[in-house]
């Protein structure tokens, strides 16, 4: 059993005010596998008093020096990646290529991105009306992050506050809470300043709400559920903070006939499935032009057939479980409801997949003949389950996409450049990708509606934790 009951704060390691253990659990396993603290409004204090000590130092280190500090945090990193890998693998149920892969990758790519950026990032700006704007960091920032991606979550936050001169506490998921402690190792090795960063586990209405109220913290970075979102907010509008916000998406996936179907609609599947399902920004909504709909159908109920469901510590391409108990219940609801809706299930359905008796596996579903009505075209699932549902033209494709409460990503299939251009425009989502491709390391990462205020990432992700300061007369 792992023994991780330390926070990190004000660059020690140290036990919680009140001992309160909570196990980590194997979702594949069902079984404990770690034991961490639960915090308290005491420890949350501890931690915001050292971030807030440490301010005014690290508020006025040079760009260089910061710089330095942010290239020494990837070196660390990297040398450390394997140890990230490890606990997303155990914590989260990541297959080994995903864990190794895309998941830890994420925090070496976001470090790339943000040093790229913060390099080439005036922090003085001569206004051609004559007047002076500066940057300066926000002050002592509240960071809480989901168990999704988590180390992706992590480090997009605390090194762009980082790279803006804040101080951090940092509150990561309870539930996934082993690879960011293996960061506060990195950060405590990188050498920053005592306070700088601290990190206190907990769950959300207790530290999560306690960072959010408190007085001496400025602004509050978060990333989860919609209803967290909500609940930061209101618990930071009385101290009268910056929130920023990273929250749920269900975003469509617009197949126009004139693609190349086969790989569009394969590419599309895969994606919703990737992660068992568990990303935010996961293409759910497939809308299909009519002329195409039965052969999109087919090919997405083989390519759910032919999606393994496996032990994350197997090599290849499979997927592994969802999370918890709580999101295994959460899934098998929503697929009932599919069911009981009227759609059409083409794959999967309820249950664990074939041969697994234990862990939160689930199958790979498809719903077809589905309607933008349904409770499985509204609500995140965040489970392998994808919703098909066909349009007449492109007009009727562009109303039922943005026909939701969420805006966080959508897809554009299409062989006419120019079609896709105007589709992108017309779709009200934070981030529109076309044939597939994939934004780069830097871009602004976020949504529209419910699904958030604020980009992450790049110099826009680092510009979120700057006030701007505008003199005139100098
Ligand atoms: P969650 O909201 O339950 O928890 C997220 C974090 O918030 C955890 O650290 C949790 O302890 C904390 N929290 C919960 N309630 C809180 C409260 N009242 N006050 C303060 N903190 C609180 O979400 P989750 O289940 O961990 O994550 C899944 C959700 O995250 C999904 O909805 C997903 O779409 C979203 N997500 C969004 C993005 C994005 O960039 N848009 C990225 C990843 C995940």
């Amino acid at each position: 059993m792992i023994e991780k009951r330390h926070f990190y704060i004000n660059g020690e390691w140290v036990l919680p005010t009140v001992a309160n253990d909570l196990a980590v659990i194997n979702p594949a396993t069902e079984e404990a596998i770690a034991t961490i603290s639960m915090g308290s409004e005491a420890d949350v204090d501890k931690a915001v008093a050292a971030a807030k000590l440490a301010f005014d130092g690290y508020a006025s280190t040079s760009h260089a020096e910061r710089l330095a500090l942010l290239e020494k945090t990837l070196a660390v990193f990297k040398s450390r990646q394997d140890d990230i890998s490890e606990a997303i693998m155990l914590e989260l149920g990541a297959p080994k290529k995903l864990a190794y892969g895309a998941q830890s990758g994420a925090g070496s790519y976001h470090l790339e991105g943000f040093i790229e950026a913060f390099k080439n990032m005036p922090l003085e700006q001569r206004l051609g009306n004559g007047d002076l704007l500066v940057r300066e960091p926000i002050g002592v920032c509240g960071l809480i992050t989901p168990w999704n991606w988590p180390i992706n979550q992590v480090v997009l936050k605390v090194a762009a506050a980082l790279a803006a001169g804040c101080t951090v506490v940092l509150k990561p998921s309870e539930i996934t809470p082993l690879n960011a402690l293996v960061y506060a190792e990195i950060m405590n090795e990188v050498g920053f300043p005592a306070g700088v960063f601290n990190l206190v586990n907990g769950d959300g209405p207790n530290v999560g709400a306690a960072i959010s109220k408190h007085s001496d913290v400025d602004m509050m970075s978060f990333t989860g559920s919609t209803r967290g979102g909500v609940a930061v907010t209101k618990d930071a509008a009385d101290t009268v903070k910056k929130v920023t916000l990273e929250l749920g998406g269900k975003s469509p996936n617009i197949v126009f006939a004139d693609c190349d179907v086969e790989k569009r609609v394969t590419a599309g599947v895969r994606h919703v499935f990737q992660n068992t399902g568990q990303s935010c920004n996961a293409p759910t909504r497939m809308l299909i032009e009519e002329s195409i709909y039965e052969q999109a159908v087919e090919i997405a109920r083989q390519t759910a057939e032919s999606q393994l469901v496996a032990e994350p510590q197997l090599d290849g391409r499979h997927i592994g479980p969802l999370v918890s108990q709580m999101q295994f219940d959460k899934v098998q609801a929503l697929i009932q409801a599919g069911i009981d809706e009227g759609a059409e299930l083409i794959a999967g359905g309820i249950g664990r997949p074939d041969g697994i008796s234990a862990g939160y596996f689930v199958k790979p579903t498809v719903f077809a003949n589905a309607n933008n009505g349904m409770r499985i075209a509204q609500e995140e699932i965040f489970g392998p389950v994808l919703t098909m549902i066909s349009f007449k033209d492109e007009a009727e494709a562009i109303r039922i996409a943005n026909d939701t409460e969420y805006g966080l990503a959508a897809q554009v299939q299409t062989g006419d450049p120019e079609r896709a251009k105007r589709v992108a425009l017309q779709l009200r989502a934070g981030m529109v990708h076309v044939n597939g491709v994939d934004m780069s390391a830097g871009s602004p990462f976020g949504g529209y509606k419910k699904s958030g205020v604020g980009r992450e990432g790049g110099a826009l992700g680092i510009e979120d934790f700057m006030e701007v300061k505008l003199i005139s007369g100098v």
